[in-house]
């Protein structure tokens, strides 16, 4: 018996390569949104990282006809009532740069906004909301949280997004200064990802005895 299919629902190849290796131990063959070029643009226009993350799974397991995984995360701050949230990855897009606004453009917005707050009112947390749903069927999630605090400057070359200014207190550093693969234990994407694979691995691959038949 082959080993079943599992969509990956993005084109981002970073995502692609960290999902990879941390779902190599089970025998699925993974496949991305970049075997599927021809597939429409997903509008992220949910309120919501669930409901982001669900119109992501949902669209590419109608279309594709597989089971497909998808996530959407990015950072909330308590002190700005949750924000950025959804809109974490185009945060300083109502600021005018004589540029495309980058991850640097977010961070540094984030940054302006909290001039002032004090240390112990700077708690931030990366969250993730991950999907797993069927062709015309079932969606299953699953959340994974990282929290921190939001730093007063930036440091460290590391990682992306806001990770320079994303403090972890256990380490006393950014998570832009920590090696990768120690982000992938402690991530939110790595925490959700923990907790969908027992159901990836219930849902998608078959008992081992039908497998030794195989
Ligand atoms: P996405 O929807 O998962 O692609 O993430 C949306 C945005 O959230 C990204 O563009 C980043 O700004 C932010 N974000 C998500 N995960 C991380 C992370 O691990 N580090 C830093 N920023 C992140």
């Amino acid at each position: 018996m082959d080993a079943p299919n599992l969509v990956i629902a993005t084109h981002n190849l970073g995502k692609i390569k960290e999902l990879h290796l941390l779902l190599s131990d089970l025998s699925i063959n993974l496949m991305s949104l970049q075997d599927f070029p021809e597939l429409p643009e997903i509008i992220e226009d949910g309120q919501t990282f669930l409901e982001n993350a669900q119109k992501k799974a949902r669209t590419v397991a109608d279309y594709t006809g597989l089971p497909a995984l998808a996530d959407d995360s990015g950072l909330e701050v308590a002190a700005l009532a949750g924000r950025p949230g959804v809109h974490s990855a185009r945060y300083a897009a109502d600021r005018t740069y004589p540029h495309t606004p980058n991850d640097e453009d977010n961070y540094l917005k984030l940054l302006d906004e909290l001039a002032g707050v004090p240390w112990d009112q700077r708690q931030a947390q990366f969250v993730c909301e991950m999907v797993l749903a069927f062709p015309k069927g079932e969606m299953t999630s699953s959340r994974g949280i990282c929290q921190g605090m939001i730093a007063f400057k930036p440091q460290g070359q590391r990682g992306f997004g806001y990770d320079p200014v994303f403090w972890l207190p256990e380490y006393g550093c950014t998570m832009a200064q920590v090696d990768l693969a120690l982000k992938n234990q402690i991530s939110h994407r790595a925490r959700a990802l923990q907790q969908m694979k027992s159901i990836i691995t219930a849902q998608l691959q078959p008992p081992p005895a039908m497998q030794a038949a195989t």
